[in-house]
């Protein structure tokens, strides 16, 4: 049974692979065809596995996204490392429960060993400890859950057990360009948006650290200072070293939202980018973004074990345990079962090693640098934000029947439409830009040429199409 099926969606899987880097990149498909092509009543009998698989792909087709492509450029989305998606495929197959040692001795010793290579990788503590989560929004809940405890732990207040409702007041402190998943993890954990204290930023979206020292000497309290470490707009990151030393002072907690921009610490040119990322207490970082691993995969790092076991750790009468020495999978996240995501992780790193980490991220910071010079070279394109890292964002001046922000739009529309490359948009000190993220490993010099090219050629035909349809209305009012 397993061969014919496994055999065909090996197939249908290469298949795609080989036509991502040729085929129009966004999806081709309208939401009510998808449903169309792939829903109806629940069936009442069942069909051949093989025939729901291949009428699976065949439909879902034109509404799937090239992003494993080279020139998928939405968000922050990476890739997916040939050798990850194949290891994926054997979690799968072998279908893993990480919760405890007992329930996949391989899968606990795997995670074992990929802890200590990420810390020694982006170059934190030997003691961090590490949970295997979806992503970094969860990666950020889990740190901040072990922040949490310890500043109230030091609060003499046991959180775990007595809650937050009558708790010591808990102050956090984020700057203004804080990662949404960021706000919603802290939401979880009981603390509200508008108890936020909010930090103004620099023209990169930095935090700045004056105004951060500032807020940390508001009042004594419990308090955990998030920082960033690549600005999911411009890349930039915080003044880590100054904030981590002003709130280390102050005995603050500082947590570090590193989804991309951590792996800066992994190339040593770049690591000033972030020094002093080391002294901080936790961070919250991605493999599926710049490591290049399929969804769904994000890494919760913490200095010292004890507040993250003790913030994410049950205890139940079947769980038994081995001694307390032992790491548990389960302790280290906000789950139970868990599929055997580390071993993607292991595969990249294990391709990969130490160099080829650091080169892919190197990599995709020259081609977003190259992407930007090509860009910015034309007239009419402003690009808005230092590109230190694999992030540009990009203006198109618009004409006299058009404005800056209307012409931004109708070149990310068109760009989307024809194909050649996705970009999408964001808005970045209350102008719109197009925003481009070079993160995956198979991006290339002519990818990114050919993208360009496909770029400006929109931003062209955009102006043109506002001067035609000015002209078309000789009183000056537009069409
Ligand atoms: C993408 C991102 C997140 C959220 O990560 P997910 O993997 O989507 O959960 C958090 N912070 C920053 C800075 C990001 O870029």
């Amino acid at each position: 049974m397993h061969h014919e099926l496994l055999t065909r969606a090996r197939d249908l899987a290469v298949a795609h692979l080989d036509q991502a880097p040729g085929r129009h990149v966004g999806a081709r498909a309208t939401r009510a065809s998808l449903a169309e092509a792939l829903g109806g009543p629940l069936p009442e009998t069942g069909a051949a596995p093989l025939d729901v698989l291949t009428a699976l792909a065949r439909s879902a087709a034109p509404g799937l996204v090239a992003t494993v492509g080279p020139r998928y450029f939405g968000f922050v989305t990476g890739g997916a490392l040939p050798a990850t998606v194949a290891a994926d495929w054997l979690a799968s197959a072998w279908d893993q429960n990480g919760a405890l040692y007992v329930m996949s001795p391989a899968v606990a010793v795997l995670e074992d060993i990929v802890q200590e290579w990420l810390v020694t990788l982006l170059g934190l503590p030997a003691s961090a400890s590490v949970g295997f989560v979806t992503g970094c929004h969860m990666a950020n809940f889990t740190c901040l859950a072990a922040a949490r405890h310890e500043v109230l732990r030091r609060a003499g207040w046991n959180v775990e057990a007595e809650g937050l409702q009558r708790a010591p007041r808990l102050r956090v402190i984020a700057g203004a360009h804080a990662h949404v998943s960021l706000i919603g993890a802290l939401r979880l954990l009981g603390i509200g948006t508008a108890e936020l204290r909010v930090v103004p930023v620099d023209d990169q979206g930095r935090m700045l650290a004056s105004e951060a020292r500032a807020a940390l000497a508001e009042a004594e309290a419990p308090t955990i200072l998030c920082a960033q470490a690549g600005n999911v707009s411009s890349g930039a990151s915080d003044p880590v070293a100054d904030l981590v030393a002003a709130a280390h002072d102050r005995g603050a907690w500082v947590h570090v939202d590193g989804a991309f921009g951590l792996w800066a610490a992994a190339v040593p040119e770049l690591r000033q980018q972030v020094a002093g990322v080391e002294e901080a207490d936790s961070w919250a970082t991605d493999a599926h973004k710049w490591l290049n691993v399929p969804y769904d995969s994000g890494l919760a790092i913490v200095a010292d074990p004890a507040p993250h076991r003790a913030a994410m750790s049950l205890h139940a009468s079947y769980l038994v345990r081995g001694d307390e020495e032992e790491r548990v999978g389960m302790d280290w996240v906000p789950e139970s079962s868990r599929r055997a995501r580390v071993l993607p992780i292991y595969a990249a790193l294990r391709t990969l090693g130490r160099a080829g980490v650091a080169d892919l991220v190197r990599r995709n910071v020259a081609l977003a640098q190259r992407m930007a010079a090509a860009l910015g070279a034309a007239d009419g394109v402003r690009i808005l934000n230092e590109v230190v890292l694999n992030q540009v964002l990009v203006q198109f001046i618009g004409t006299a029947s058009q404005s800056d922000d209307a012409t931004t739009r109708a070149v990310i529309a068109r760009v989307q439409e024809e194909g050649t490359c996705w970009a999408g948009g964001a808005s970045w000190h209350g102008r719109e830009v197009m925003r481009i993220s070079v993160s995956n490993w198979s991006t290339t010099p002519d990818d990114i040429d050919a993208s360009a090219a496909a770029i400006l050629a929109a931003y062209r035909d955009a102006v043109t199409a506002t001067d035609a349809s000015a002209e078309a209305a000789p009183d000056g009012t537009r069409a």
